[in-house]
């Protein structure tokens, strides 16, 4: 009876340390941050940046069974002007714009009524990517333009992950500033709209402000790094909003705490 006690004691104990489960839930706009759909191949060493298409049916699945809306940053940036912004929603954003994203992420999204908004590396699109480092990860095909407009009659959304996916912390401002304008005019010459909203690669810069002031006055409204959050309603940081990466060795239980409490492990 005794060593029973014990034993739950230290089970509950293993609990608390691995997840989050009892910290208080968090209201706020959770924005989920993906980068691939699918398996990863047998040499990745980033498997965990491969969400399978198993797992993202069933994170979909949670979020319209538990009716967390779904909104796009369109209707954000409008809620935030507004000071409307509901105590639980969530956004999809995918970084980088692989293929399949268009390949697996697109008619999942599309079945279940969603939008999600696509960060492109403008100089890549319809190539492969370049940034890869070989040693832990093969190259990717990037998303065509002709399936970012498909995608995007959808009513899928588009930002600006930059020209060439550089850390931009390790550039000249001069340089800097050109990889987060220039992408803008590209991808608004390419979609033939509007391009508002920034994300950071590797979330550089995103907390440095000689980089981050370039953000707005290359006419962004909002950006987006990447530390682990729901963004509070009333203490957001429009150049530098928080995300919560989907990683793909996470279960439902982990989900179910990042976008309830904005992180699932201590
Ligand atoms: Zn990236």
């Amino acid at each position: 009876m005794k060593i029973l006690f014990i034993l739950s004691g230290l089970i509950a104990l293993g609990l608390s340390a691995r997840w989050n489960w009892w910290r208080w839930p968090k209201k706020g706009v959770a924005i989920l941050m993906y980068h691939k759909i699918g398996l990863p191949p047998p040499n990745s060493q980033l498997s965990n940046l491969w969400v399978s298409q198993k797992k993202f049916v069933g994170q979909l699945r949670y979020l319209k069974e538990h009716n967390i809306p779904v909104i796009t940053f369109a209707d954000y940036y409008q809620m935030l002007q507004e000071k409307k912004v509901p105590e639980k929603a969530a956004i999809i954003t995918f970084d980088d714009g692989y293929q399949d994203n268009y390949t697996e992420a697109f008619p999942l999204l599309k079945k279940y009524g969603f939008k999600a908004m696509f960060f492109l590396v403008s100089d890549t699109i319809g190539i492969i990517n370049k940034w890869h480092n070989l040693a832990t990860e093969s190259q990717q095909q990037m998303l065509s333009l002709e399936q970012i407009k498909e995608m995007q009659e959808s009513g899928m959304e588009f930002g600006s992950h930059t020209l060439s996916h550089l850390n931009l912390q390790e550039l000249s401002i001069k340089n800097a500033a050109s990889q987060i304008s220039k992408s803008k005019i590209a991808l608004e010459k390419a979609l033939g709209k509007p391009v508002d909203i920034f994300a950071y690669p590797y979330g550089a810069g995103a907390y440095n402000p000689a980089v981050k002031q370039l953000v707005r006055p290359a006419g962004y409204k909002l950006a987006v790094g990447i530390k682990q959050a729901i963004n509070r309603i009333g203490r957001e940081d429009y150049f530098a909003l928080k995300r919560i990466t989907v990683r793909g060795d996470e279960n439902l239980f982990d989900f179910y705490l990042q976008i309830t409490r904005g992180k699932n492990r201590l």
